[in-house]
């Protein structure tokens, strides 16, 4: 699929529950406000992290868990949808204690410290994620 245009309707602010499972926490908002597809950011804290690298020659992601507190430099993400159902695909900048940077695919198991979020919807057509054969990816169809 192309670019498409799309158009932004309500734009949502706040903050996510401390303790909560970020990429759970972003999913269950689309899931409680019908959101099918938009654009997700957010800055703050995590307690931990789970981050993804996507190994490209074998078509898996591998999984690289960070302990101890970090800030949210950037996270910046998608909605759309997945077997019918909002699928937040997401990327996460972290920074330790030294401003030492690591990122990669959010992923589950990333406990908010805490976390002001900007979610925008928009109006379109529906994105919907199949596996592409190419890349190994659920990329839009
Ligand atoms: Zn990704």
């Amino acid at each position: 699929m192309g670019l498409v245009e799309i158009k932004k309707q309500k734009t949502y602010m706040g903050r996510l529950p401390h303790g909560g499972d970020l990429l759970e926490a972003l999913t269950q908002f689309c899931v409680d406000h019908g959101l099918k597809c938009g654009r997700i950011e957010a800055i703050g804290a995590v307690q931990n992290a789970c981050i993804g690298y996507y190994d490209q020659a074998g078509q898996k992601y591998q999984f690289n868990t960070l302990e101890g507190g970090l800030e949210i430099l950037k996270l910046s993400g998608n909605i759309s949808l997945k077997d019918g159902n909002p699928m937040v695909h997401a990327h996460i900048t972290l920074a330790d204690s030294r401003g030492r940077c690591f990122g990669g695919h959010l992923a589950p198991g990333t406990r908010i410290f805490a976390c002001e979020c900007i979610i925008e919807e928009f109006a379109g057509p529906d994105f919907n994620r199949g596996d592409d054969a190419q890349t190994g990816l659920p990329l839009w169809e």
